[in-house]
């Protein structure tokens, strides 16, 4: 078993590290602060490949495979995680659904701008009775002649205000629930496509969350990606790889509050002692540091079983996410109670820490949705 990493995934992930300290952490408080995205720094990742990460050569990516993907994602939300999220969006939902399931045109018409950060996409299954529950979706793609006429409101899409690429769910048979349902794919210059409500977020304030708007809006038939009715699938096959990339965002917020923690209690002082000098801080440092440590090796096996072409890695991904997002709740959580009354406050790392760490929890499957797949799986 060889668990080190290429020279050429070391340096992407470095590389990521590097960009991370230098292009988001000057502007990461504010952008919490105002709830604003960093367009600017989204589109250096572009030129720097980080929007293809996963997308082959032919198609203008950087083809390093989930495996740097993970350590991309891990080093960026550990700075940013706002960013960090729309970094993930584009790669594991938007351009691997065009390159899993698009045809040769869709390929060559949408991957080099993806790829590139020309353009940057956003996916939106969610509406506001239909999160958990896909099968709830009311959105309506009709048939008419050449054409598909798409009417609904999507709610919460990550990077939904300034995405370029849709990539979009609808019934196209609205008596079949979750057979009815089909992908989509379109530009945000299609007429009758808005962008609605702009939410006010809890945590990862510099990633944006909106609804969507279809009003009578016309897409050609081949604006579809995979079969009719077969979007479901297509739905949740991407979100078994997209939670390699939550994963890693859990881990990248968990491995910042570790650190968080470990600089303050060797800074504060009381009982004429540094806080690291008492045993009950050490042993929840200790706690904190072997959870971080589990976490990373569960997502580089995962990523590794993706790299590796394991075709079913649902299992191991809905545990990884859950895990992942549960540890980097604890560990937030107890960064936190190390810093005391000071962690509560907004000048200490750790107040937008532990805010940005709990969507982790929910968005791509709840907790609650991860040990349906996983009891699911055991059982079957
Ligand atoms: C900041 C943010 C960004 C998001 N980005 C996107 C995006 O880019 N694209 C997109 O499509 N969606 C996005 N979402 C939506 C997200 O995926 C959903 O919020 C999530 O899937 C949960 O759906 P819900 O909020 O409707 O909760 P519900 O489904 O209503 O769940 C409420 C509670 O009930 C529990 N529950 C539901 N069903 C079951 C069950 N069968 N068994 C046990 N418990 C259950 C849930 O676990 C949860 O605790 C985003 C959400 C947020 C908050």
């Amino acid at each position: 078993m060889d668990f080190s990493l290429s020279d050429e995934q070391q340096m992407v992930i470095k590389e990521a590290k590097r960009f991370a300290e230098k292009r988001l952490a000057p502007k990461v408080e504010e952008l919490d602060e105002k709830g604003e995205v960093n367009i600017t720094a989204l589109k250096e990742l572009g030129e720097l490949g980080y929007l293809g990460i996963t997308v082959p050569e032919k198609y203008g990516g950087v083809n390093m495979g989930a495996i740097a993907y993970a350590g991309t994602m891990l080093e960026l939300s550990k700075v940013d995680a706002g960013t960090a999220v729309e970094v993930s969006v584009h790669n594991s939902l938007v351009n691997e659904g065009i390159l899993k399931f698009g045809t040769e045109k869709q390929k060559q018409e949408y991957l080099p701008k993806l790829a590139t950060g020309e353009w940057l996409g956003c996916f939106s299954l969610s509406e506001a009775n239909a999160g958990s529950d896909p099968g709830a979706l009311r959105m309506s793609a009709v048939r008419k002649g050449g054409n598909y006429v798409l009417n609904g409101t999507k709610n919460f899409t990550s990077s939904g205000d300034f995405a370029d690429v849709i990539f979009v769910f609808a019934q196209t048979d609205m008596d079949k629930t979750t057979t009815g349902i089909s992908a989509f794919i379109l530009t945000k210059d299609t007429p009758g496509f808005s962008v609605g409500k702009h939410e006010n977020k809890m945590g990862i304030r510099s990633a944006s969350c909106t609804e969507l708007v279809f009003e009578d809006c016309v897409i050609p038939v081949d604006s579809m990606l995979g079969k009719e009715n077969k979007g479901l699938r297509i739905a949740l096959t991407l979100l078994d790889g997209g939670r390699i990339g939550i994963a890693a965002q859990a881990i990248g917020i968990a491995e910042a509050a570790l650190e968080e923690a470990i600089r303050y209690s060797k800074e504060r002082v009381q009982f004429k002692r540094t806080l690291s000098k008492f045993q009950g801080i050490q042993f929840m440092l200790a706690e904190m540091a072997t959870e971080v440590e589990l976490a990373k090796t569960m997502l580089f096996r995962v990523a590794w079983m993706k790299d590796s072409g394991v075709k079913d890695y649902v299992k191991e991904s809905a545990m990884l996410k859950l895990y992942a997002s549960e540890m980097s709740h604890r560990v937030c959580h107890k960064s936190l109670q190390i810093h005391g009354g000071y962690g509560y406050m907004k000048d200490y790392k750790i107040e937008r820490l532990y805010r940005d760490q709990r969507i982790t929890e929910i968005y791509e499957g709840t907790s609650e949705i991860q040990k349906v797949v996983i009891a699911r799986k055991i059982l079957e």
